[in-house]
């Protein structure tokens, strides 16, 4: 098998003196939607801050282990590194855009590390535009103005403004009413389908395991199940935990 994109090997994070992760270790092949489920305080986001390595005081503590990129140990690596050097984004969970900007000048600021010209600049702003036409169309909006799910596909558009190759998503279905929550899943596997690779937790988990290829199941800080998505909804495990019956 070629290597991984990314390979997380038996992570013990810690915050303060409260182990959040136990041993997890995962991979996620380029090109690929890989998901991550589990109910609440299972350990999905500080698994996913654990990669891109948000700056203290949210940062979770790496004790040991490995994170790797194309082989590669990116531990230690400054976040906005991972994110110009790797283009590996985070979309966290509650988006973090700025309110008091336009949308317009949230995914300019998204281009700042970028090293890339402006011609590929432009090209990913019509390619935002093209994906999420509300933003288009509210362009010259504050931000903080616009509707939940308005603010998610910002999110997601800033992700694809700072040329990320490799999105990771923290429940990007939150707070997204049926016929949005449908539209995002449809656009992120238009995105995949041009290449982007895709690591996935949500805590919609029938939502998940239907977009994404492989999953792993995450429980108390411990993957517990792994597999391609179709033989993990066949799980009675999974099922009786995860699916509802
Ligand atoms: P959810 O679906 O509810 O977001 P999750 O699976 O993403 O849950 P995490 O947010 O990763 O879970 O939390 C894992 C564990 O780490 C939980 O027990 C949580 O209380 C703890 N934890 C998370 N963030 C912090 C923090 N900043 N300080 C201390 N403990 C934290």
């Amino acid at each position: 098998m070629s290597t991984p994109l990314l390979e997380v090997s038996d992570l013990y994070v810690k915050y303060g003196n409260i182990e959040a992760l136990h041993g997890i270790s995962f991979t996620v092949g380029e090109g690929e939607i890989v998901t991550l489920i589990g109910a609440n305080g299972a350990g999905k986001s500080t698994t996913l801050m654990s990669v891109s390595q948000l700056p203290p005081p949210e940062a979770p503590k790496v004790i040991s282990g490995d994170i790797k990129f194309r082989g590669k140990s990116i531990l230690g690596m400054a976040p906005d590194k991972i994110v110009s050097d790797l283009h590996l984004a985070l979309v966290p969970e509650g988006r973090h855009i700025f309110g008091n900007l336009t949308v317009e000048e949230n995914l300019k600021l998204a281009t700042f590390a970028r090293k890339d010209g402006q011609t590929e600049i432009n090209r990913d702003y019509k390619r935002v535009y093209t994906l999420f036409p509300r933003l288009d169309e509210r362009k010259k909006q504050r931000s903080e103005s616009l509707s939940g799910g308005e603010q998610q596909m910002l999110a997601v558009g800033r992700a694809l403004m700072s040329g990320t190759k490799f999105i990771m998503l923290d429940e990007p279905s939150m707070g997204l009413a049926p016929l949005l929550m449908y539209d995002m899943f449809r656009t992120l596997k238009d995105l995949n389908a041009e290449g982007m690779t895709i690591l996935l937790i949500e805590q919609n988990a029938n939502l998940a395991l239907k977009f994404a290829h492989r999953g792993y199941v995450i429980d108390t800080g411990e993957i517990v199940a792994e597999g391609p998505c179709d033989e993990l909804m066949e799980d009675p495990e999974v099922k009786k935990a995860y699916l509802g019956g």
